[in-house]
């Protein structure tokens, strides 16, 4: 038998692995990464630390796991199961080979709706797995904030617990059965007691060791194992002598599978996990309650569970504020607060009957008033007054998450759990331990159970392990002095292991490394978790090591607002510019990603389209925010910045600004695109295509002169063919018509000093499709407007060629150019933005960059003043004045049902809104808005012959197919260009309609002549 191995030991030769890498290559079927990069995309999870994994197999079968274990074994290297890499506290880091799950292992099978269970395979992501139950009207219900993401293997894996567990438990209360793979080859149903007896010699030996150990330890398990329900840490050793207030199982047998939940991929390999399952409840009712004092709502709680509600959620003041200035969620949270309150606990109740509920809800306010709260409680039965608040919740978590600077939100004490009792001195206590070390925390989550997540500010480059060992002493001694759980939510990973003799003492230590052995003899299982492990505070494992620093350069754009330092004692944060970062800002925007897995998500939403169709970490937002990271700390090697490995992996990035709206915290890869192709561009050059379609603008004037010569291209036969072989442009694909009546050929136009407001017509509503722009100006004056549009200065160095955003030149990262057409903008808009007078765009794509792209252009205040005055054309009618005199205009149409898809940039400034607002004013007109990420074409990332097939997946995850089932006669709308051709060539062979309008066509059609 070899030395079991620990995180340090693991040395490897470069002939070894590359021995090894070829024999998985060929022995698996499944993608075998060995690559610097794609070993850097799988150095980090949602923790504070990176080891940089030997390789990764993504397996396409439990068969492939079968052999890379096998080759494990031969080449003694050990295996890191993964699924999305969510844990917090570094378990699914280490010098292994990962096996990623996530990508193929994913099925789910044998529902069994009398036994109520279901299996899956470990990779299957939770939500998946709940929508695909949902019309059985079944659900699993360990409902943690990471469902859209996480994966049932990985909850296993962490015995995971969602803000229900009070109704429901934790993970380990609700495995059925286990099928696990062991390190030496061994296959076993780990399940009841009862039915192991006949597999094996192999498996008799461990339960027959474990029974010895569980024996010999029954006295220490009842002096040291925690009584609380939340308690992750150590193994569970006591499924033979149960501690915790809630029963492992109903009728008190020994289930073997208890104890491979929570072990963190150090004892087996689940293949196939069985679940139970719970009805779907009919009804929720909530009763937000409101406190003058964070003592008293955590004082109050124990009270208030023993009304058996599902959920009691903390909402601390800090949240309040932050929900409160954002205007989207102000008038959510204002319906749920009473006054200026310190906290609310947000107590939900669910299950069959209503009345039921509302019972309780009433119990709960004459509680409140025995408290000597009258009049605190604020009943909400409404299920969608429910579902916002909830996310308000969700929300001003991912704001604290998005704080800038060197200092941010450090998970080690996140989830200790205290016993509801104590709760309250418990907070109070540790609020003056962060006091004390000159940082503060902010505090949500599950009062419930007695854990109350809340991260202390530290900088972990400087100072913060320091800090970090001390807060968690003392943090240690507080759930020591209340008889709590150190790790309550989150696993032990590398932050907490070595945490595991303190809470469970050495006696129990030493019988975890005899499980430990008893499974995993040679240590081949995710060594250095839960036993031998290496210390908290080991720098060299931290993602920011000693020494850790960036390349120099200057950026494009301006990155300056990240460029900060923060103060959490003060909670200030210095002055854009004065973070002293060498890239001035860039750094810290990409090192903004935290890991949390957030991008992988499939739910509604556009990030991360690229993702979706790939199912590749690298095609990811936060595999693109990694890679950055460590192309730009030298990780990568020299120039890893320009390399071409950097550009393959924003090659599928479609710059659709998902993340920017939809990453907790704030990574807006579509900018760091930008930067990276401007600093890609400058070392390599342009190719010809991409200059083509970037100086559009430029030579535009000169196609819609001549526009039969331009569009020969798509009239003579195999000219597609040549373009496509000597451009690159897809011969799939017709280009966008050239034509000679422009919309500002005719357009008339009102006097700059009478108008009212302006009309931006961009490149393509210009030349391409005049007639949205025709019609927006129509709709405009029946509002009884008088509409300038926009033109060049007179005194422009090329006042003939008409305005443009510059978005083809950001879109190939020639930002000098996109500048110089900003500027324009800028300078020719601002006599009318310094008066007032509104400007309204078409293209959400180009229109938008006013509002975002401009800011870090250094174009000064006026590009300020012009942002807060420009508007998509849907954004201006939906305002209050205008829809009023609007609405009389319309009559009905034709059609009486509409499909919207909204751009993906109208998606990240909450724009599609506006536009069902107008619609809705036409009378009888039915919108139902497409659940649809990007449509693929994104600009001219479609057109690529090289992405032709990557756009054309995307557009089939979701937009064509509700464009197929749509009933005939039913108008389609879509206010960007690129989305309009897309479903065009997407649908055109299709028998259904497949030309959508811009909502400004629709709206002028509807106009009552
Ligand atoms: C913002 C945020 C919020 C969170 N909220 C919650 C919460 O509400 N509740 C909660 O409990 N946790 C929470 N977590 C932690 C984490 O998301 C959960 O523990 C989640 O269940 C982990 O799933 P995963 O797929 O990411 O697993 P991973 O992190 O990939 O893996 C988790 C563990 O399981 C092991 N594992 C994975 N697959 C297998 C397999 N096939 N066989 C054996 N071992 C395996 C891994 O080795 C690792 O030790 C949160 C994390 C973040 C970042
Ligand atoms: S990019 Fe954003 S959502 Fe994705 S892991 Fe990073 S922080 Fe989370
Ligand atoms: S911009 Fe879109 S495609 Fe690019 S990383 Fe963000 S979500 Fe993904």
């Amino acid at each position: 038998m070899n030395a079991p191995l620990t995180q340090q030991s693991v040395l490897h030769s470069t002939t070894d692995l590359k021995e090894f890498a070829a024999r998985l290559q060929l022995e698996a079927e499944g993608e075998v990464l060995f690559d610097r990069g794609s070993r850097g995309r799988y150095a980090t999870d949602a923790s504070i630390y990176q080891i940089e994994p030997l390789g990764v197999l993504i397996p396409k079968s439990i068969d492939d796991v079968r052999a890379a274990l096998s080759l494990c074994r031969q080449f003694n290297i050990p295996l890191l199961a993964r699924g999305a890499g969510t844990s917090q506290c570094g378990q699914t880091v280490g010098a292994a080979l990962v096996i990623d799950n996530s990508k193929y292992l994913n099925a789910i099978s044998d529902l069994d709706l009398d036994a109520m269970t279901v299996a899956v395979e470990p990779g299957t992501v939770l939500d998946h797995l709940n929508a695909w139950l949902k019309p059985h009207g079944v659900w699993f219900p360990v409902d943690v904030s990471t469902a859209a993401q996480c994966t049932l293997g990985g909850m296993a894996g962490n015995n995971s617990c969602g803000s229900r567990s009070i109704a429901y438990g934790n993970m380990v209360h609700n495995v059925h059965s286990i099928d696990a793979l062991l390190s030496d080859g061994t296959e076993a149903v780990f399940c009841d007691e009862r039915h192991m007896q006949s597999q094996g010699p192999r498996i008799t030996q461990i339960l027959k060791g474990l029974h010895t150990i569980a024996e010999r330890e029954q006295e220490q398990l009842q002096l040291q194992v925690p009584s609380v329900m939340r308690r992750v840490g150590g193994y569970n050793l006591d499924i033979f002598h149960p501690q915790s207030e809630r029963p492992y199982s109903a009728d008190g047998s020994v289930n073997l599978a208890h104890l491979l939940v929570g072990s963190e991929g150090t004892l087996a390999y689940s293949k196939k996990i069985t679940l139970k399952l719970a009805p779907l409840p009919a009804n929720k009712t909530l009763g937000v309650v409101n406190f003058p004092s964070f003592y008293q709502a955590m004082d109050l709680t124990r009270h208030i569970v023993k009304l058996t509600p599902c959920a009691v959620e903390l909402v601390d003041r800090t949240m309040i504020d932050l929900a409160r200035s954002n205007p989207a969620f102000r008038p959510v949270i204002d319906k749920a607060i009473i006054g200026e309150p310190e906290a609310i606990l947000l107590v939900e109740f669910a299950g069959e009957s209503k009345a039921e509920q509302l019972g309780k809800l009433a119990e709960l306010v004459e509680l409140m008033g025995d408290l000597g709260l009258p009049g605190s409680v604020v009943e909400m039965s409404d299920a969608a007054a429910q579902k916002s608040l909830w996310e308000v919740r969700k929300a001003g978590l991912n704001i604290m998450m998005s704080m800038r600077g060197d200092g941010k939100p450090v998970s080690f004490i996140e989830d200790c759990a205290v016993p509801l009792e104590h709760l309250a001195e418990y907070t109070s206590k540790l609020t003056e331990v962060f006091q004390k070390h000159g940082t503060r925390g902010t505090w949500y989550a599950h009062a419930s159970v007695g854990t109350l997540h809340v991260r202390p500010i530290l900088d972990m480059r400087a100072g913060g392990a320091e800090k970090m060992r001390a807060i968690a002493q003392e943090a240690a001694e507080l759930v020591r002095q209340y008889k709590g759980a150190f790790s309550g939510e989150h696993g032990d990973g590398l932050v907490r292991s070595e945490w595991v003799s303190w809470q469970f003492g050495p006696r129990l230590t030493k019988a975890f490394e005899d499980i430990k052995d008893l499974f995993d003899p040679d240590g081949l299982m995710n060594p250095g978790k839960i036993v031998r492990c290496s210390k908290m505070d080991d720098k060299s494992l931290f993602r920011f090591a000693p020494g850790y620093k960036t390349i120099a350069f200057m950026p494009a754009l301006d990155w300056s607002a990240w460029n900060v330092s923060n103060d959490p004692a003060t909670d200030t944060t210095t002055a854009p510019g004065t973070g002293g970062d060498p890239t001035h800002g860039f750094s810290k925007a990409v090192e903004m990603c935290n890991n949390n897995g957030h991008c992988r998500k499939f739910d509604a939403g556009t990030m991360c389209p690229s993702y979706r169709i790939t199912r590749d970490e690298q095609h990811l937002t936060r595999g693109r925010a990694n890679t950055l990271r460590l192309a730009l700390s030298g990780q990568l090697g020299p120039d890893a910045f320009t390399s071409d490995e950097m550009r393959e992996t924003m090659d599928l990035c479609v710059s659709c600004k998902g993340c920017k709206r939809d990453c907790p915290t704030g990574v807006d890869m579509a900018k760091m695109k930008v930067e990276f192709l401007y600093q890609w561009q400058r070392k390599h050059g342009l190719k010809f295509k991409d200059r083509l379609i970037a100086t559009l603008p430029h030579w535009a004037p000169w196609a819609a002169r001549i526009p039969f010569l331009f569009n020969l291209r798509d009239t003579i036969p195999g000219v597609a063919a040549l373009t496509e072989r000597y451009l690159g442009f897809s011969a799939k694909r017709a280009l966008p018509k050239w034509r000679s009546d422009t919309f500002l050929k005719h357009a008339d136009t009102t006097d700059a000093e009478t108008a009212d407001v302006v009309l931006f017509a961009d490149t393509f509503n210009n030349y391409f499709e005049s007639e949205n722009a025709r019609a927006a100006y129509k709709v405009l004056q029946a509002a009884g407007y008088q509409v300038h549009i926009a033109k060049p200065l007179a005194n422009d160095a090329t006042p003939k060629r008409p305005l443009c955003c510059g978005r083809t030149f950001l879109a190939a990262g020639m930002v000098d150019e996109a500048k110089k057409e900003a500027r324009r903008v800028v300078e020719a808009l601002q006599p009318f933005v310094s008066r007032g007078i509104p400007v309204v765009g078409l293209e959400p794509s180009c229109l938008l960059s006013l509002r975002d792209e401009f800011l870090v252009m250094d174009l000064g205040d006026d590009a300020q003043r012009l942002a807060s005055n420009a508007f998509l054309f849907e954004e201006f009618l939906a305002r209050e004045e205008v829809t009023a005199r609007l609405k009389p205009k319309l009559g009905p149409l034709p059609e009486k049902r509409a499909l919207l898809h909204g751009h993906c940039h109208q998606k990240a400034f909450d724009a599609v809104r506006p536009i069902q607002q107008v619609l809705a004013l036409i009378p009888e007109l039915k919108t139902e808005l497409i659940e649809s990420s990007c449509c693929g074409m994104a600009g001219s990332f479609g057109y690529d012959a090289s992405h032709y097939d990557a756009s054309m997946k995307m557009a089939e995850l979701s937009l064509l197919p509700a464009i197929r089932k749509a009933e005939p006669g039913t108008l389609l709308i879509a206010d960007g260009t690129s989305c309009r051709h897309q479903i065009a060539d997407g649908l055109a062979h299709d028998t259904v309609n497949n030309r959508a309008l811009h909502v400004a066509c629709v709206l002028e059609r509807a106009l009552i002549s």
